[in-house]
Formats: structure tokens, C-alpha cells, sequence
């Protein structure tokens, strides 16, 4: 029924940063968001609901030499906000892990914890692809810290002392992946990224390392997920309910990333729910408000329709009983029975994956 057949674009791939408390996951964020703000360019990220948009160009901005952004296409990365351990392994997309691509945050000083391990099972069992930030290596004792720098820089300003302390923590991570069943190494030795896992030393703090994280991500995404990312910008709306949030004037409201299509306000939804699908209509999607405008009293823009890979409040009557996890599905050409029929799929799998684990 479409008349857009050429309509295939590539979207941008959906990170997730998974670790052990207090190993860094927000701090890395955090930092990755506000040296993006201080590239400067208007436009240099986009604050989503549950997600953080950055550019390629703000990433190869970030990254300076290690970038050339002529060998990219994908658009850029969407990072979201980290969300417990529990909820990630239900997250899903169409049976597979929601994120495109994970960061493990390993504390350097600490090794591999508990949910180290929770984290690794959960990449292992969806497939993720994933590397690994070695965080905190500016609390290796005499560091002298480069802020920013890529970390090979970072590694030449450093004496020798505090070097090898730094590899003795980064090759007894090595050895815990490796004892985790994954063959890893220091990124920049890796030669097959899709045999071998990167680790790549990183602080949150002072940002080194942090060019090297991007530059990864997009170097993976671009290598081995390209074919994924093409998408319909105009076929019918996919995705998973992060949270469901009551929200002032809109009742209860779904936190959603959009991993396919397009979303539209006044769409006919189907939403997974505790007892079953719930079939809705959209009366708005909102957007977080731009920073310059945060004095006007409202929190939420409304914008007329969004696109993959995006992250969007949905408010639609009805959505109490939806659930975290759940799939979002636009009916758009085909009876929305049909659409029912493979939301009850997909719960009915996911609920089979959480009594695993
Ligand atoms: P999360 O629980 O994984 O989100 O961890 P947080 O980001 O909240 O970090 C836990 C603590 O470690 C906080 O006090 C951070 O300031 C600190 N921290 C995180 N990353 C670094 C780092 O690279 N260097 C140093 N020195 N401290 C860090």
C-alpha cells in the first residue's frame, strides 16, 4: 500500500551501558554527554526520553585523529540511559537484545564482580556484541592525567611504574573474560573484533580513553551491523517500553525506544501488558524540552511523529497495565488482530527467558 519503496535508510545503533554498581556506568555517560555538549556545535546531541542521540560529527569531533568520518554512513550512536540488570535482560527487540551493541564497565582496581558476571551471561545468551571499558584508570597510584586524550596519548605521558600497575589490572581482566569463555585483548591489538572482545582503558572522570570508547562503537557498528541498520523510515513503528511512568496531566505514560519505523501521533498502538495486549491510540508523543528553553514550566515537548533509533514518551489511555520490556507495535495496513497475535508472541517469550534465569 506504500508508494515510498526506496525508502531504506540506515538507522543509528542502540548502545547499551551495562557493569557492576558503582563501576562507572553513569559517570561514563555522564562524560560521553557533556564532553559531546562541549564540542560546541548546536545540535552536537539530542536528549531523548531514556536516551542520549550523539552525531557522527560530535563523535568524530570527540575523537579528532582517531576519526576519519568519511568511513562511516551510520549517523551516529544512541546511547540508553542504563537501566538496572533485571530489566536489561528483558529487554528485547523481535526475540533478540534490544541494544545493537553493549559497553561492559569494569572497575580497573576491581576486576570482575557479581554483576560483572550477570552482565556477561545476559551479552553472552542475546548475542550482543560488546567491548569492554577498563574505567577508573586515573586511580592507578602516580597517574599523571591527560584529560580527553586518546589513551595510547595518555599511555606516553605516564612513568613506567604506573604503566605496568595499569596492565597487571588490565591483563587480570583479560584473564576473567577469558576464563568467562571470551577471547579478549587490548583494543588496538584486537585484529578481529568479531573473535576477539576490546578492552579499552578509559576514565569516566577525566575523559581519557573515552575517544577510543567511541571510536570502537562506531568501528563495530559500521563493520558488522550495517545490514541491521537498514531500515524503512516509513513502515509501521516498533519498539520496547523502557518504564511506565505517571506523568502530570498525561496519566500513565510508556518511556519507549523506537528500534524500527516510524511512530506517529494518533497511531493505533499495541502495547504488551500484564493480563494482555493493550490496544490503544497515541494522543501524544513527547520529547524532552530543549536546555535553553528549561524555564518554561512544561518538561515535555510534543512532537507530531518519531523515527528509529529514537527514545519517546508515549501517552495513550490505557497503558497502566502496560509492562517494562514489552513490545510497542503501530498497526498500520493490516488488522490490528494480527498485531495482537505477535505482541502475545513475544511476551510469551520473554516470560519463557526470565523464568530461565
Ligand atoms: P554506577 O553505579 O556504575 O553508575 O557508578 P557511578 O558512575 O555512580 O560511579 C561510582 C563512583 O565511582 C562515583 O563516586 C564516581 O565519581 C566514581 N567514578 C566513576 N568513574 C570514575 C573514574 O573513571 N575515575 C574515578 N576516579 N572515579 C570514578
Amino acid at each position: 500500500m506504500t508508494d515510498h519503496t526506496n525508502a531504506d535508510t540506515l538507522r543509528t545503533p542502540i548502545v547499551a551501558v551495562l557493569g557492576h554498581v558503582d563501576h562507572g556506568k553513569t559517570s561514563l555517560l555522564d562524560k560521553i554527554r557533556g564532553s559531546a555538549v562541549s564540542e560546541g556545535e548546536a545540535g552536537a546531541i539530542t536528549q531523548h526520553i531514556g536516551a542520549t542521540d550523539i552525531p557522527l560529527d560530535t563523535i568524530s569531533g570527540m575523537a579528532g585523529e582517531l576519526i576519519d568520518p568519511t568511513d562511516f554512513d551510520l549517523p551516529g550512536l544512541l546511547f540508553i540511559d542504563t537501566p538496572g540488570h533485571h530489566s536489561f535482560s528483558t529487554l528485547r527487540a523481535r526475540g533478540g537484545a534490544l541494544a545493537d551493541i553493549a559497553v561492559l564497565v569494569v572497575d580497573v582496581n576491581d576486576g570482575f564482580q557479581p554483576q560483572t558476571e550477570e552482565a556477561i551471561d545476559i551479552l553472552r545468551r542475546t548475542g550482543t556484541p560488546f567491548v569492554v571499558a577498563a574505567n577508573k584508570v586515573d586511580t592507578t597510584p602516580g597517574w599523571n592525567p591527560q584529560d580527553g586524550e586518546p589513551i595510547q596519548k595518555s599511555l606516553e605521558a605516564q612513568s613506567e611504574r604506573a604503566e605496568s600497575m595499569l596492565n597487571e589490572n588490565l591483563y587480570e581482566i583479560i584473564g576473567q573474560l577469558s576464563d568467562a569463555g571470551f577471547s579478549a585483548d587490548l583494543y588496538w591489538r584486537v585484529q578481529d573484533f568479531q573473535k576477539n572482545i576490546g578492552v579499552v582503558p578509559l576514565s569516566a572522570i577525566t575523559g581519557e580513553g573515552v575517544p577510543d570508547l567511541l571510536t570502537v562503537l562506531m568501528g563495530l557498528s559500521q563493520r558488522f551491523m550495517k545490514e541491521e541498520m537498514a531500515i524503512d523510515v516509513f513502515g509501521a513503528g516498533e519498539g520496547t517500553v523502557l518504564e511506565v511512568k505517571d506523568e502530570r496531566g498525561f496519566g500513565a505514560t510508556i518511556d519507549t525506544v523506537v528500534y524500527d519505523g516510524v511512530v506517529r501521533n494518533g497511531d493505533q498502538i499495541v502495547v504488551g501488558g500484564q493480563e494482555e495486549p493493550i490496544v490503544t491510540e497515541i494522543r501524544a508523543l513527547l520529547q524532552p524540552r530543549p536546555l535553553e528553553e528549561i524555564r518554561t514550566e512544561k518538561k515535555f515537548e510534543k512532537v507530531a511523529e518519531v523515527g528509529a533509533a529514537a527514545g519517546v514518551k508515549i501517552a495513550a489511555p490505557d497503558l497502566d497495565r502496560a509492562m517494562a520490556g514489552a513490545p510497542v507495535r503501530v498497526v498500520r495496513d493490516r488488522p490490528v488482530e494480527e498485531v495482537v497475535e505477535e505482541v502475545k508472541a513475544e511476551l510469551a517469550e520473554i516470560e519463557v527467558d526470565t523464568a530461565e534465569d
